[in-house]
């Protein structure tokens, strides 16, 4: 941020034309009074434009704090003085609309709530841009875009720290603001090029480029440019192609170019050095802290890690961090494994705090490898956590909990969360649906799986769980592992067939609700004569038209309607598993309705949800429309592993 001044000769070249009408500096290089008046009057207006900024930032970051709180206390005041319920009806139908809209997803964005934030964002940035400046002058036009530039890195570290105040203050932890720490970042990026062209152009016209060069400050200037530049092209690029490489050079980039624009703007008087050592200090508060943690739990701990089926690994650790909770997230350090690398894994217990880890190509990869040689084996571990922010399922009365794949790691969390719990409350009832490409992934949680079946609170607990790449149900003997004890991988035979109870039966659809989404993709189709051999298949003419993808109609495994009729006892399926295994994609749609459409509209129910895109896009745009002013209380909550 090139920033001429009254303070230093920085400036001192500019030419009074294209200052902005202001004299031209004498003949000793330093600045006539009428120059040091007119960069004065630009750093003060400069100055009160970022303080708007700020503000402007601070009133958003204090509306989702009042909206948060508000809810909150109006869900306790409620419960404890029931009037209170009836006297906020017509404010609770206003708030209702208004998520009904806002959580919907919209093309390009998360949400039409996120897009609001950042279309919002992205107009306060113009207005503070071009607000208060004389636009005609270039260098007056490149130093408000370079102080624009500076504070929108504050605001890009301040939503990467990993210990936040936002997620104590709104609700909204590290993991779900980056996706904002991104888009601040392009942002930042873009002020720092027009700031940088703006000046180029400026310093060019006025035949200065070459004693520009010369200078300390600007070769500084050029060196951060290049950095953020670099910070830019890793995360865009690199992120997707090589985790450790993007973030070595994103990190050291950063680094690099946070000191070079210290060098860019020494001077205290200008401002620029303290907000820039503030930008600083605040990560390297956030790395202490990490480290710090990291360092702490490092002493006598270790963690034992055992294999699992398809590419699977379970680590658990001897000792936990304080504030452990299902669902909550933590970077586990092996250095056995990469001594330099701490990756993020959802817990899904804590009386043992355990971690369960599927196979992708980097630290995990190593880490399975590890463990198939050594089954059992402990090693040094450590972790820095928890983080991650959920709503409290015991605010709920109905808590619907959707995983694909490995994302049942948070749900069975949560599951055994509430589980632990529970007291004596008739009217909570969970709703739990998994859908998983193979049987085998199902070994993954077997002890939750019993655990949902066995534990006291379990006639509460209903249970849907589909294989969307399920075998052809036959005769054939397939090898399926199981797990024992502590997930130690014992190859069993067991022979593939589908699985089904009696009651009540909601469709299988071909399609998840939402055709075309990328998990749709990755669900294939099951061959028709798979159902046909099983259950009893409702095709009507439509599906036939489609390609006879077909709609099997399977059972739905109630542990509810089991345990309060008595009519059948727990259904024990061929794989070891006492649940009914359903074959196909679930019909989410379907589910998510059946289980909120029910429920009083004096009662809270709580979605949350984990898995690919395409799950989290049916469950999102489902949920939302259910948020009904005349309905129960919906609340939606989206968990992704990745950023
Ligand atoms: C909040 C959160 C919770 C998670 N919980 C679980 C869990 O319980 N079980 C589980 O199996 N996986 C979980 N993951 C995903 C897990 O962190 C990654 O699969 C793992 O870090 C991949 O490491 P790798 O070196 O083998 O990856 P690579 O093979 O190098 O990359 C595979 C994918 O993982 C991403 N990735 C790699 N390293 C990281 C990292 N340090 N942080 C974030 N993403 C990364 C890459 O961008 C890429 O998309 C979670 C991720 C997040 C963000």
């Amino acid at each position: 941020m090139s920033q001429p001044s009254s303070h230093t000769p920085n400036g001192g070249g500019h030419t009074g034309t294209a200052g902005g009408g202001a004299a031209a500096p004498n003949d000793g290089g330093r600045e006539s009074p009428a120059m040091q008046a007119f960069f004065a009057a630009r750093q003060r207006k400069n100055e009160h434009m970022m303080k708007m900024y700020a503000l402007a930032l601070c009133g958003l970051v204090a509306l989702f704090f009042v909206f948060h709180w508000t809810r909150w206390l109006c869900v306790r005041a409620e419960r404890s003085w029931r009037p209170l319920a009836t006297l906020g009806r017509p404010f609770v139908a206003i708030e209702r609309f208004v998520r009904n809209l806002l959580v919907r997803k919209v093309p390009g964005f998360k949400s039409a709530g996120h897009a609001l934030l950042v279309t919002t964002y992205v107009v306060a940035n113009v207005v503070v841009g071009f607000t208060n400046v004389n636009t005609s002058s270039k260098a007056t036009l490149a130093s408000r875009f370079g102080w624009l530039a500076l504070s929108n890195l504050g605001l890009v570290i301040f939503l990467a720290l990993k210990n936040t105040p936002l997620a104590f203050l709104t609700a909204y932890s590290y993991e779900r603001l980056n996706c904002l720490h991104r888009i601040a970042g392009y942002t930042m990026f873009i002020w720092m090029v027009l700031h940088a062209s703006l000046y180029t152009t400026f310093f060019s016209e006025s035949g200065r480029m070459v004693t520009k060069f010369k200078d300390r400050s600007e070769i500084a200037a050029i060196v951060a440019g290049f950095s953020f530049l670099t910070v830019v092209l890793s995360a865009t690029i690199l992120q997707r192609i090589w985790y450790e490489l993007f973030y070595v050079v994103h990190i050291s980039s950063w680094i690099m170019g946070i000191v070079a624009l210290g060098f860019h703007q020494p001077v205290i008087a200008n401002k620029g050095i303290i907000v820039t050592l503030l930008v600083a200090s605040m990560w390297i508060l956030d790395r202490l802290i990490r480290i710090t943690r990291v360092l702490y739990y490092s002493l006598n701990n270790e963690a034992k890690l055992y294999p699992l089926p398809n590419g699977g690994t379970k680590v658990i650790f001897k000792k936990a961090p304080a504030r452990a909770a299902a669902g909550k997230h933590c970077f586990i350090w092996i250095p056995a494994v990469r001594k330099f690398e701490t990756h993020p894994f959802t817990i899904y217990k804590t009386d043992s705090l355990e971690f369960t880890i599927k196979a992708q190509n980097g630290f995990t990869h190593d880490l399975h490898q590890n463990v198939v040689a050594n089954p059992g084996i402990s090693v040094r571990a450590s972790l820095d956590g928890p983080y991650g922010t959920f709503p409290d399922p015991m605010d709920y009365d109905k808590i619907v909990l959707i995983a694909g794949g490995g994302g049942a790691t948070f749900t069975f969390g949560l599951v055994a969360n509430i589980l632990e719990r529970l007291h004596d409350e008739p009217h909570k009832s969970i709703t739990f649906i998994w859908a998983v490409k193979k049987h085998e992934n199902l070994a993954w949680f077997k002890e939750h799986l019993e655990t949902l079946k066995s534990h006291a609170h379990s006639p509460k607990v209903d249970v849907s769980i589909y294989v969307t790449r399920s075998p052809v149900a036959s005769q054939h003997h397939h090898h399926l592992p199981h797990i024992h004890g502590h997930g130690l991988l014992h190859q069993t035979q067991s022979r593939m067939s589908e699985s089904s109870s009696g009651g009540s039966s909601p469709p299988i659809s071909p399609t998840s609700g939402g055709s075309g989404s990328p998990d749709t993709e990755k669900m294939p189709q099951l061959p028709l004569h798979t159902h046909a051999q099983n259950h009893a298949v409702t095709l009507s003419e439509k599906d036939l038209e489609h390609g006879g993808g077909g709609v099997p109609v399977v059972s739905h495994h109630s542990n509810t309607a089991e345990n309060t009729t008595g009519t059948e006892s727990h259904h024990h399926n061929a794989h070891g598993y006492e649940h009914a295994i359903k074959p196909g994609r679930p019909d989410m749609v379907t589910l998510i309705r059946q289980a909120v459409v029910g429920t009083p509209s004096n009662q809270r129910v709580l979605v949350a949800a984990c898995g690919p895109d395409g799950l989290m896009r049916v469950v999102r745009d489902t949920t939302a429309r259910l948020i009904q002013g005349d309905g129960p209380g919906v609340e939606l909550h989206c968990e992704q592993f990745g950023w």
